[in-house]
């Protein structure tokens, strides 16, 4: 059955029918606790009974009508988006890739109407993730993913994360802005400091360059504040989101200045999904539950508790576990042992995980998660290191005949 499918994915050999909150069900009837949520995009939980109304009242009355007309749905998410940001105004797409996308266009774009068009390059950074188009894995820039697809798309410069003596070194006269994540999921949980956001702010102010946030995997919650720029006290001239942002909708953002805007006048970009009343609907069913008061100390609880274990679990299982890294309900946990066998064990005990770079376990439960399946999380978390202690422990030369 599963032939027909293109190989490019390495899927795990479980399927499921229905989810509830943070739990999943298989369709051979077994129960897994979500930790990884579709990765961080079912942000609301499974089965969210706000957000599934809000998609099937918006399905039974009209789901797509084109950017010809007005979409009152997509005015009334951009206004609370802008409301709620640094933005003065939304681009509505359909994923991350696409949003990142809008994003350099648009840096590229303002650049140039105002006067530099030669400006075109965008400072990136080593490790970071932007998804899979030509343009956005030049921006990625890890050979892995841009072997065998032809030349790469120009104007992209990797420079280390948190170091600022070489993002002023790669600064040079063809440079148009900076494109960061202020958490690099992907490549293992590596936050920028908020003392660095600070100073590519300034480093931009002082160039006339714009600061670019991919916040795709960190915002729309993720990180305890609505969007995880607000942790350093700046603001950005432009950020891309989508993952969570619907959901579980495939939806991505862009949100911008006026400073940027004004440049994209009609016809300057565009997308025939983005911005449907179906997916502005469940985004904004979304942005209810994240905007209701408390709804983001709430997150930041969560992630206290989870801190809190999952520090004592590196302390009690030294030779599995290494450190905990992340923010808010981004958690990397760095593994001693090999992640993949963590995350096998893991899921033995029920619980759903991502990998990523660094031998790091990724855990992004939705934002709903509830304090009891905090706790179940960490005890499954307890019971997968014995298990793989006991593994290791096995597969020692002295103990293998
Ligand atoms: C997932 C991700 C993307 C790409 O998003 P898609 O929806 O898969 O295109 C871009 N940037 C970051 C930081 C991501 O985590």
């Amino acid at each position: 059955m599963i032939s027909a499918l293109m190989p490019n994915y390495n899927r795990a050999d479980l399927a499921f029918e229905r989810g509830e909150g943070a739990w999943l069900y298989t369709v051979d009837g077994r129960r897994f606790l979500d930790f990884g949520s579709g990765i961080a995009t079912s942000s609301v939980g499974h089965n969210n009974p706000h957000l599934v109304g809000a998609i099937t009242q918006q399905a039974q009355r009209v789901m797509h009508v084109s950017n010809l007309y007005r979409v009152p749905q997509a005015e009334l998410l951009a206004q609370r988006l802008v409301a709620n940001s640094f933005a003065d105004s939304a681009f509505f797409c359909n994923s991350g890739a696409e949003a990142n996308e809008g994003m350099i266009k648009m840096i590229r774009r303002a650049q140039a109407k105002s006067g530099h068009p030669e400006r075109t390059r965008i400072i990136c950074f080593n490790g970071a993730f932007h998804g899979r188009t030509l343009a956005t894995l030049s921006a990625t820039g890890n050979p892995k993913y841009l072997d065998g697809f032809g030349p790469r798309v120009e104007g992209f410069d990797h420079v280390p994360l948190n170091n600022m003596n070489a993002v002023r070194d790669a600064i040079g006269a063809e440079t148009a802005g900076i494109m960061i994540e202020p958490v690099q999921g992907e490549s293992g949980i590596h936050v920028a400091t908020p003392r660095f956001m600070r100073e590519l702010r300034a480093v931009c102010d002082e160039f006339g360059l714009f600061l670019g946030v991919d916040e795709v995997q960190c915002g729309m919650g993720r990180t305890g504040r609505l969007f995880a720029y607000e942790w350093s006290d700046i603001t950005p001239d432009i950020l891309s989101t989508a993952k969570g942002i619907a959901g579980g909708f495939p939806m991505g953002a862009v949100l911008t200045t006026e400073t940027i805007a004004r440049h994209m006048t009609p016809g300057s970009h565009g997308t025939t999904f983005g911005g449907s009343p179906l997916a502005c609907a469940a985004a904004n069913a979304v942005l209810d539950i994240l905007l209701a008061p408390g709804f983001l100390e709430g997150v930041r609880a969560r992630a206290a508790q989870l801190d809190a274990g999952i520090d004592q679990l590196c302390a009690t299982y030294p030779d599995v576990f290494a450190s905990r890294r992340g923010l808010g309900l981004l958690i990397g946990l760095k593994c001693k042992a090999d992640v993949a066998l963590v995350q096998n064990a893991a899921i033995h005990e029920g619980m759903l995980s991502v990998t990523a770079g660094d031998n790091v376990l990724r855990m992004l439960p939705p934002l709903t998660v509830t304090e009891a399946d905090c706790a179940n999380a960490l005890s499954m978390l307890d019971r997968a290191a014995q298990r793989v202690r006991a593994h290791v422990a096995a597969a020692r030369p002295e103990n293998v005949a």
